[in-house]
């Protein structure tokens, strides 16, 4: 397996996404969402990825072996207009535990669901309150995050704090980290102490309960 995590290539890119990629290349994951702004797509080819087509604003990058079957994969979904199965879909690329995922298919039933988590905090919103809530408390309690949670990536919701599944998967992505690219990893644990950080003292300034449950 070519792994460039030494190369100036390598380091030029933001090391939060360094992250990602580096799990999409140890096959953690089938897919990996990148911002294009950071690189031109030549970069990724030496890397060995290829990049996916699907929908919306969304940029994905492939190990050039499966863009083939998750190409067709994607073909059908949209053949069958079928929203929530590409939620599956991508909950199973990026290898969230199904638990975690099958809460957001089974609330988003159509794609007015998916807009109304940002525009009006329907049942999508509900699910990342939740969650927010959860890890409020337990730092309000505890007077710390959860360790555990250091290496969670961007958009991934565990179905709960004592999630066995998502403890496993966030585990073995900090393994694989620490590994290969220990400055991604402390990437991601900066980025998740800040934002821990940011949503305590938002609750904490503004008195609010965020949801009770
Ligand atoms: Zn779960």
């Amino acid at each position: 397996m070519y792994r460039p995590y030494s190369t100036n290539e390598w380091k030029k890119l933001d090391k939060l996404e360094r992250g990602e990629i580096l799990l999409l290349i140890e096959k953690e994951k089938k897919m990996a969402e990148i911002d294009l702004e950071f690189a031109g797509l030549e970069i990724f080819e030496l890397f060995g990825l290829k990049k996916f087509n699907c929908p919306k604003e969304l940029f994905h990058l492939v190990n050039s072996n499966d863009l083939l079957q998750i190409d067709q994969r994607w073909q059908k979904i949209i053949e069958n207009e079928n929203d929530s199965e590409w939620l599956t879909f991508f909950g199973e690329n990026y290898n969230y535990p199904k638990c975690c995922a099958n809460r957001f298919v089974n609330t988003i039933k159509t794609m007015e669901d998916i807009i109304d988590r940002t525009i009006n905090a329907g049942q999508t919103g509900k699910i990342f309150k939740k969650w927010q809530t959860e890890i409020v408390k337990h730092i309000l309690d505890k007077g710390e995050h959860p360790k555990e949670f250091n290496y969670l990536p961007n958009g991934f919701v565990p179905c709960s704090l004592h999630c066995e599944n998502a403890i496993d998967f966030l585990k073995t992505r900090e393994a694989l980290l620490e590994e290969f690219d220990p400055e991604a990893a402390k990437a991601f644990t900066e980025f998740n102490s800040n934002w821990f950080l940011e949503l305590t003292t938002e609750v904490n300034e503004s008195g609010a309960i965020l949801l009770e449950f």
